[in-house]
């Protein structure tokens, strides 16, 4: 049977503490070898994506922005499906809200309440290079957001609630995740997104098998999505919490991409 492997990159494939992957990259070549579908599912923008998309030389689709938006290779399918627009040499099938939208709802939730809130587009590069712990360039691709903004809430905790009901009320989605908040479409996130993925690669190869790789509460959406769901352990040596947790759902003794290799090695080239 066709194995797909749907992976979240920060914390997952990706080591949190230095962004390194050196240790997964003899799975990977074995995955190539294998002809396994190698699908990036991550909060990370286009740029980022295309960036470690050539690191890894990896070719296949990829999810943005958390569910934004899907990326699909011109001819990977051998059919016709509809999409959203044309971009590059994609097609790109669009889940999540403008970006513009997004920011216009902080810029009014800001207004309304006075609340302390600076997004990723009222910072320069070097800003978010010092804030997130990145280099300049990795900064200037985290910056290139189209579905989804990233926000600083500079306010006390007991302030959250007012925040959640306010971009509610404004029709969108919002989530807490380390650091930054962040505001996204209603209907964006990464469950949708591998399940319309899921669907085109059943219509071109039959029987497909889907293996989900996360490490945090962003990929809950995915990891119900898929057929093996598995987490690896975090920097902090715990795991996820996930509730109800699925009944066949892998826990990876490894941290971050150790554990990504032991996912790999236990479902696809055992
Ligand atoms: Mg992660």
């Amino acid at each position: 049977m066709k194995i797909v492997l749907f992976t979240d990159l920060d914390g997952t494939l990706l080591s949190l503490s230095d962004y390194s992957y050196d240790v997964a990259l003899p799975a990977l070549a074995e995955l190539k070898k294998r002809k396994v579908p190698v699908v990036f599912c991550t909060a990370k923008t286009l740029a980022e994506n295309e960036y470690y998309r050539a690191k890894l030389g990896i070719e296949d689709p990829f999810i943005v922005e958390n569910g934004g938006a899907i990326f699909i290779p011109r001819n990977y399918f051998s059919f016709e499906f509809p999409y959203s627009n044309e971009q590059g040499h994609y097609y790109v099938i669009e889940f999540g809200a403008r970006y513009d939208e997004l920011r216009a709802a902080l810029d009014a939730i800001r207004s309304e309440t006075g609340f302390k809130i600076t997004g990723f587009g009222d910072m320069t590069v070097k800003e978010v290079a010092e804030d997130a712990n990145l280099s300049l360039d990795q900064a200037r691709r985290a910056k290139e957001k189209v579905y989804n903004e990233s926000f600083i809430f500079d306010e006390p905790e007991d302030k959250e609630p007012i925040l959640f009901d306010k971009v509610q009320d404004k029709g969108f989605n919002i989530t807490h995740g380390g650091r930054y908040y962040n505001i996204h479409g209603i209907n964006a996130d990464k469950g949708k997104a591998v399940k319309r993925l899921t669907e085109l690669f059943r219509r071109e190869y039959g029987a497909v098998m889907t293996i989900g790789i996360g490490d945090s509460k962003n990929d809950i959406p995915m990891l119900k999505a898929v057929d093996q769901p598995a987490i690896v352990k975090r920097l902090d040596g715990t795991w996820l919490d996930i509730y109800p947790e699925p009944e066949n759902l892998y826990k990876a003794e490894g941290v971050g991409p150790a554990g990504w290799v032991e996912v790999v090695e236990k479902f696809i080239i055992s």
